[in-house]
Order: C-alpha cells, then structure tokens, then sequence
C-alpha cells in the first residue's frame, strides 16, 4: 500500500531495511518466514540487537526508552520487520505490561521492569483467563488473600501463552470477595519460580505448545508487586485490554503472509477465482491499514469499540490468508510439517510427507490462526461491545 509517503519516510524505511537485513541471523529469519512460534532464545538475541539501536519498544514514551518516532514510521518499521521475516518480540512484556507499569506502576516497579523488558531479560505471560472466566473475565475466581507483607494466591489460569517460558506472570486476582465482581480484583505481578506455581502444556492443533493452564498454591507474592491500588486492577485491566485489541488487528503480519503467499502462488494466480479471492482479501487488507493508520495517527489510546473493530476485521483476515495460502499450494497444504526446530512441539512419530519449502507451516498457521477469533476477547464478544458504543443497542 501506498500512504504518500514523504522522501524522509521514504528514506527511513530504507534505512531500516537494510539494517535489518544486515543484522537479523539467517537461520532466526528462516524461521520466522516458516511462521512457527518464535523461541525464546530467537526473541532473546533479535530484542538485545534491537535494543542497542533503541528500538526495541518503539512505542513507549522516549523518557521509558522508546523512539521519537512517527505512528506512520513505527508502522513501516513493523512492515520490514514482518517482512524479513523477524521474530515477534515477546509481546505480553513489550505491549501489554510495560504500558501498565510506566502508566500505573510504582517507581520501583518501573526502575524494576522496563530495562529488562527492553532488553529481554524478563519474559512475561498473562494470566488473566480462567477455567470458567473468559468472555466473563469478571468472574475471576484466583483469591489472593493479604498475610504481613505478601499476598497469598490460590486460583487457577488457563490459555496462558507463552507461560512455559515466562520468568514472571501479571495476574488479574480477587482482593475483595464481598464487593461486586469488577470492583474486587487487583492486578499483581507474580515470580513463575516462585514456590507453588505449576505450569502444564495444552498442547494445540498446530502441534505447537505456545498456550498452558497454571496453578497457583498458595502462591507468596510481595506486597510491593500489586501494581496501581488494591481492588483497582479492573480499570488497569481495561486499559490493558484495549490496548491488546488495538495491535490485534496485526496488519503487517497479514501483509506479509500475501507478500509470500502471491510469490509462491504466481501459477494459481492465472485461476480467475482464486486470483479474485486474493484481490478481496488485500481490498479488505488495505482497509483495515488505513483504518489502523487512522487510529495511531490520532496519538490517543483507541477507545473501547474502535479497538473492538480493529480486532474484530484483523482476527478475520489473519484466518483469510492462511486459509488462501493452504488452498493455493494443494495437496503440499495438507502436510502439517511442525517447526523442525523441535520448538516445545509434541514429538509426533509420523513420517512427514516432503514438500517444498515454503510450504511449510502454513497448515499449521492455517490451524492456530482459528484462536485469533477468540484470544484478546471473542469476536462475538467485540460484536457486543460495538453493538453498546456505536450502535446503542
Ligand atoms: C490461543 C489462545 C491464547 C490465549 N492466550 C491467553 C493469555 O495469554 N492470557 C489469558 O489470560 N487468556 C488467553 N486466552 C484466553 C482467551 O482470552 C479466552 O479464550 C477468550 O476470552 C474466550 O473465553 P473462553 O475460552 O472462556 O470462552 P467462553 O467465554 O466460554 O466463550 C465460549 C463461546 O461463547 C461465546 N460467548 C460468550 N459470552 C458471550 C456473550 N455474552 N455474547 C455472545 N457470545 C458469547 C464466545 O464468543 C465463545 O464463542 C487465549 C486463548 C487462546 C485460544
């Protein structure tokens, strides 16, 4: 897509391709062209390369180490990234609880956490879901009850991503049984290392482990961990999720996965029908960039049902393009090929049938991408919130 650029936009995104090219490790790229989970030990070397440029966290506030940058420059920057193939950083710690900590944390907190996020040295998780709190988030049931100096939490977690991997959890737990559901919660910031905490697998369709349950016994967390104010982690939530919903729409992934997906379809692309099919899905693509555009440009956190519909479309077209790309390679979409890397797959004594190269993965993504309609909020649930703001149903 065009946005008109400016010769200084222009200049910027050159200059940032070619350092990514010079700098990102073959075999990191290749992995991330295959599309798998990235490890963490990829996230580890790419966000210490990125962090000694500055650009780690391109989007917090300059004094916290983020970038002067432009929305519009952040954006080309997410492009080339997705584009050579990067992988994701870990995006619980970079977009998801570093706003919270320089906007709710202490001092302490900040001075704590945010260097060794830039850095990836701490990898977080968000336990937020439980076994029977998800759409109703609310109805959390994890108590975490006061003794002396510490909080003791009892409860369990569930679709934890990234869990396995996570040095620390922030956490959405119940303060104050007696008041009502949202008014009782306080969000708490909890050490996976920590005596009582107990991570297992929920091993996924796409034969990849990214998703966990966590248990929590009587779990001693600092007081100096609660983040904000006792019985205030609602709105620190709220704040929280409207954030992830906005960067949910992940545009640059999708235009990179039709970048690759017309380079490897050039021949299915002569099929009238399918051609048509690809030009939907970058009308409805180009769309949603503008639509994304439009939203960082205004510099204000999106407000609950424009980040609903940003979500909503991007869940939806992140599905399209996997399940176009699985339709253009034919019978070579059909093999599963887990990432060869052994990432925390499930060993799977199953010969894998050959197939090309780029064909790898795609199934698999095909597969995970049916969670993008449901993590970060369903997109029913965003329906029902659109439905309230916009519509005043
Ligand atoms: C791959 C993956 C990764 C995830 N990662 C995390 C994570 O890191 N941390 C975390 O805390 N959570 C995570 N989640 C959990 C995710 O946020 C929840 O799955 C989601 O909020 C839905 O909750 P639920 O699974 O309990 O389904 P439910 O809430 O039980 O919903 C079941 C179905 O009913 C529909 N439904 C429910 N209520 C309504 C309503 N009021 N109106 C209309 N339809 C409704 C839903 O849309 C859904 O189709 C992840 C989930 C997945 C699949």
């Amino acid at each position: 897509m065009e946005f008109d650029l400016s010769e200084a936009d222009l200049a910027f995104r050159r200059d940032k391709r070619a350092w990514i090219r010079a700098n990102l490790p073959a075999d990191i790229a290749e992995r991330g062209r295959r599309g798998f989970h990235a490890t963490r030990s990829d996230v580890e070397i790419w966000t210490r390369l990125l962090n000694a440029q500055g650009w780690a966290a391109p989007a917090w506030p300059a004094e916290y180490g983020g970038t002067a940058w432009t929305p519009l420059q952040r954006y080309l920057f997410q492009l080339e990234l997705r584009a050579a193939g990067a992988p994701v950083q870990d995006q619980s710690a970079m977009e998801l609880v570093g706003p919270v900590l320089y906007t709710f944390g202490s001092d302490a907190q900040k001075r704590a956490y945010l260097p060794k996020i830039l850095n990836a040295e701490t990898f977080w998780c968000q336990g937020f879901s439980e076994p029977n709190a998800g759409s109703d988030l609310a109805s959390l049931r994890t108590r975490a009850v006061l003794d002396g100096d510490c909080y003791v939490v009892t409860g369990q977690k569930t679709w934890t991503s990234d869990a396995q991997r996570a040095d620390m959890m922030f956490a959405l737990v119940r303060t104050d049984p007696e008041a009502r559901p949202q008014a009782g919660i306080s969000f708490l910031l909890i050490d996976m290392q920590a005596p009582g905490v107990r991570v297992r697998p929920i091993y996924t369709i796409d034969e990849g482990r990214s998703v966990n349950e966590v248990f929590l016994d009587d779990v001693r967390v600092p007081c100096k961990n609660l983040v904000g104010e006792a019985n205030k982690g609602w709105s620190y939530a709220k704040f929280l999720l409207t954030n992830e919903r906005a960067m949910s729409a992940e545009t640059a992934h999708t235009r990179a996965d039709l970048s690759s997906l017309k380079r490897f379809a050039a021949e299915k692309l002569a099929d009238p029908l399918f051609a048509a099919k690809v030009s939907r899905l970058e009308i409805d693509l180009m769309a949603l960039e503008y639509a994304v555009l439009r939203v960082i440009s205004a510099e204000a956190a999106a407000q609950d049902a424009v980040a609903s519909v940003l979500k909503l479309r991007g869940a939806e077209l992140r599905q399209r393009v996997a399940e176009l790309a699985v339709e253009a390679l034919g019978a070579a979409g059909l093999a599963v090929n887990p990432d060869p890397t052994g990432h925390d797959a499930t060993d799977h004594p199953a010969p894998r049938p050959p197939v090309p190269a780029y064909a790898h993965g795609w199934l698999a993504r095909a597969m995970f991408r049916r969670a993008t309609t449901i993590y970060g909020g369903s997109n029913e649930i965003q329906r029902n919130i659109i439905a309230k703001a916009v519509l005043g149903l």
